[in-house]
């Protein structure tokens, strides 16, 4: 009965219910046989987070901008000679970088502030532990991960050619190709070239006066 008193027809909800139960039964069933069969993910499914050592310059980005401050790093710095220098550089080499897979949170702010395309998305989930300290993962295993990448997405082929594109595209053209584009540049941006036509513009003369 409803809260004004009115009285619903008898077995109205049996025939609704009935009704919702052969809808879903000549519907296909959209159940996920997972263990058993592995999900289709979209490839830019966030998984885990994968490291390539050989790209990290110790910068500390990832580290300062992660907002649950679960990635540790530790560095030391290493003298390099180079041939030809007058004295030897320095660079950092990393002994530590461990992510906390307890802590994180999956923003993907490292992987965006990264400038060095050290970190990536991987689709890759199957990373559950009956321990919670075994979530912290190391730079080997987080290197492991690497494997498990998807390729990058093609280039918009509508889209600008990046700066070393055509950096690389003027060199591949040639010395003389550069040149000519150079002059062309002078040329359409001499003094005179954005001047405005002082002829066409000029007063006319006044007609000549009867003497
Ligand atoms: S995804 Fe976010 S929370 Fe996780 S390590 Fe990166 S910055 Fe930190
Ligand atoms: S931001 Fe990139 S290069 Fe810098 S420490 Fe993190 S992973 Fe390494």
């Amino acid at each position: 009965m409803t809260d004004d008193g009115e009285r619903s027809t008898p077995g109205k909800g049996l025939v609704q219910g009935l009704a919702v139960t052969l809808k879903t039964m000549t519907k296909r069933s959209t159940t996920q046989q997972y263990p058993d069969v592995e999900p289709e993910l979209p490839p830019r499914s966030r998984g885990v987070i994968a490291l390539l050592e050989e790209n990290c310059t110790v910068c500390m980005l990832c580290a300062r901008e992660c907002p649950d401050w679960c990635i540790y790093i530790d560095s030391h710095k290493e003298e390099v000679v180079v041939p030809g220098a007058a004295r030897a550089r320095q660079r950092n080499v990393l002994d530590k970088f461990d992510i906390d897979f307890s802590l994180c949170m999956y923003c993907g702010i490292c992987i965006e502030v990264c400038p060095f395309d050290a970190l990536h998305w991987t689709p890759e989930f199957e990373y559950a532990e009956t321990d919670v300290l075994d979530l912290l993962h190391d730079k080997n295993r987080l290197g492991e991960w690497m494997r498990t990448v998807p390729p990058p997405p093609a280039h918009d082929v509508l889209g600008e050619p990046s700066k070393e594109e055509a950096t690389a595209a003027r060199k591949a053209a040639g010395p003389g190709a550069a040149t000519a584009a150079k002059a062309d540049v002078r040329r359409t941006s001499t003094p005179t070239a954005g001047r405005p036509n002082r002829a066409a513009h000029a007063k006319p003369e006044p007609p000549e006066q009867p003497q």
